[in-house]
């Protein structure tokens, strides 16, 4: 019997139904699939069961021994690949998989919000399916004028169709998280960087200051963007920015489009 490990944030999706709802929302088509945090293997076994072929990675030694040996056909006819390493870790370059990918995870909580931003910047991962704590799901697909629109918000759906599917309760689980969860699924229509037209910035450097920008932006929610911005960027400049945008000075950040964001990034960089 294997006990549940706080630490790699373990709670195991039990709930039937609900691991249908994951396979039925995924993407239709032959690209391949990688799944973090395969755990005791049960969402993996439903997506080799729809053909998919899959790479997982798994931190947890203890459970790699578990699932190589539920899946040593599957392994062995190479429909399955078992990477058994911290998921962080093998996305050292921009890519997880040297191919275009799908994600499909019920992510641990402690790290999803990295997980979710490595994987928009990947250009190989075509689409995100997650099971998130729902407070952060929420975060990813507010909408400007929300109270919890944020930078995440706004570089997900800078590229993304974002959308929270649907709730699932803490006895979906064992052991049962003291959150609610929330699955979101997230389909790119563009890259945020790319040489070529679509990407929305012209190179890496370009997309970090971008990150920076929004991080100081959103830096006191409840201030205003003002405010916020000139810690980093000269004031007189944010308000004739500002100002040709046709918007407050008393604008506060959940306030403005993604749109305006850019436009403003546009001005400031
Ligand atoms: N997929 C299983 C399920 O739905 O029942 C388990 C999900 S559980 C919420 C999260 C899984 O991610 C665990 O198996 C945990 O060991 C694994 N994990 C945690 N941190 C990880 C990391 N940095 N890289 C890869 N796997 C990780």
């Amino acid at each position: 019997m294997i006990k549940a490990k706080k630490k790699f944030g373990q709670n195991f999706l039990i709930d039937e139904s609900v691991k249908s709802k994951i396979i039925q929302a995924m993407p239709n088509d032959s690209l391949p699939v990688v799944e973090i945090g395969p755990g005791l293997g049960d969402l993996t076994q439903k997506l080799l069961q729809s053909g998919k072929l899959v790479s997982a990675f798994e931190i947890d030694l203890e459970l790699c021994v578990v699932l190589k040996r539920k899946f040593e056909s599957e392994i062995a006819s190479k429909q399955l690949t078992l990477v058994c390493s911290d998921v962080l870790e093998q996305w050292r370059g921009d890519s997880l998989l040297d191919q275009e990918y799908h994600l499909v995870a019920n992510l641990p909580y402690y790290v999803a919000t990295n997980i979710i931003l490595k994987a928009l910047s990947d250009p190989k991962c075509r689409s995100i399916l997650v099971m998130v704590q729902k407070e952060v799901a929420k975060k990813f697909a507010s909408q400007a004028g929300d109270k919890n629109f944020s930078g995440l918000a706004i570089l997900a759906n800078s590229i993304a169709n974002v959308e929270v599917l649907f709730d699932v309760g803490s006895e979906a689980f064992d052991p049962p998280p003291k959150v609610t969860s929330a699955v979101l699924r997230m389909v790119k229509t563009r890259e945020f960087v790319q040489n070529q037209r679509d990407g929305i910035f012209l190179d890496q450097d370009e997309f970090e200051e971008f990150k920076r920008f929004l991080k100081e932006a959103f830096k006191a929610p409840r201030k205003t963007l003002t405010k916020n911005l000139q810690n980093s960027y000269e004031k007189s400049l944010v308000l004739k920015f500002l100002d040709e945008l046709d918007l407050s000075f008393s604008v506060r950040p959940h306030q403005l489009s993604i749109d305006l964001y850019h436009l403003l990034f546009d001005k400031l960089k």
